[in-house]
């Protein structure tokens, strides 16, 4: 069996989700898998539809983006998923969509407010947006500099991407990531629900107030903590 089979695979099983979950249209978004052991990862080829993905068709390149195999070009976003990488070695897989609401928070330039326990379920944190690129990093190696726009908001933010594992590009889109391909496309679901209700709740009461400190810490340690005991 070729060495990179288990992340080719990995990763097409989660692209064909993003369809599925109705995070994607067309070819929008990607979903990648890394083997850190081997420095490599496996990500969706540029302008392929989700119907004609195939795991062979995946492509592998290293942490750098160079391709270590695969006919097809990988995603325009390679660079982004190569930098985050190489960065962050607990990081499994990384999701990358367009899905509306979260988008549109991510236009607005707006942390996502933590207005209730869905949230606090998944993070004690706003979902932070990164602050849009300025003149020099668009003009320089854009999806480079991508990667470098999250991980310098989470610097600001001094929260680690363990803590969090989802965010806004300002002007752009969001990110997930996990330890595994099903973590992150199960953030990048989350994610598109938290924006899409945080949303509402501002239409519904523009002046709601966030979630108390008390209910945050109750909510996410039953779900996370060491004494950890909720499911539903
Ligand atoms: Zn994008």
């Amino acid at each position: 069996m070729n060495k990179y089979a288990h992340i080719r695979l990995a990763a097409y099983h989660g692209n064909m989700q993003l369809p599925k979950l109705g995070l994607v249209i067309f070819t929008f978004g990607n979903v990648s898998a890394a083997d850190h052991q081997l420095g490599v990862f496996a990500i969706k080829p540029s302008g392929v539809s989700y119907e004609d993905l195939t795991p062979e068709k995946m492509v592998v390149v290293d942490f750098n983006s160079k391709v270590i195999e695969g006919d097809l070009r990988p995603s325009s976003d390679t660079k982004t998923h190569g930098i985050l990488y190489k960065h962050c070695n607990e990081m499994g897989s990384i999701v990358h969509t367009h899905s509306t609401y979260a988008t549109a928070w991510a236009q607005a330039l707006r942390d996502i407010p933590n207005y209730g326990t869905t949230h606090a379920d998944h993070t004690v944190y706003d979902i932070p947006c990164a602050a849009p690129m300025d003149d020099a990093m668009i003009a320089g190696d854009y999806e480079h500099e991508t990667g470098f726009q999250i991980l310098n908001c989470l610097k600001e933010k001094e929260v680690s991407y363990k803590e969090i594992e989802m965010i806004l590009v300002g002007n752009h889109a969001p990110f997930a990531w996990g330890k595994t391909v099903e973590k992150a496309v199960y953030n990048a679901a989350v994610l598109e629900e938290l924006a899409k209700m945080a949303f509402l709740t501002e239409q519904i009461n523009p002046g709601a107030a966030r979630l108390k400190q008390s209910l945050i810490k109750k909510h996410y340690e039953r779900k996370h903590g060491d004494d950890s005991y909720y499911g539903q």
